[in-house]
């Protein structure tokens, strides 16, 4: 009997999807998304707080949240974008 052999060979890529806390309500529900070279979408599930972040060269989603989050705390990022 022929079994079919599927091999799944993952590609470990820099764009795991991980779920950071969040700064605004503390939850750990946020989650950045790579949307593409230079842009992220990062967003809380629990609160939604939402924000398009664009950035210049390569940043991985963990740099990409430490801005998020010192931006927020910079005052930079308002709750009220929202989706
Ligand atoms: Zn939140």
């Amino acid at each position: 009997m022929g079994r079919r052999r599927r091999k799944v060979i993952r590609v470990v890529r820099r764009t795991l999807p991980k779920v950071f806390s969040c700064p605004n309500c503390g939850v750990s529900g946020v989650k950045v998304q790579m949307k593409g070279e230079h842009l992220a979408l990062i967003s809380c599930g629990n609160c939604k707080l939402t924000l398009n972040y664009e950035f210049s060269g390569r940043k991985e989603a963990i740099d990409v949240y430490n801005e998020f989050v010192d931006q927020f705390m910079a005052g930079k990022i308002k709750s009220e974008q929202r989706m």
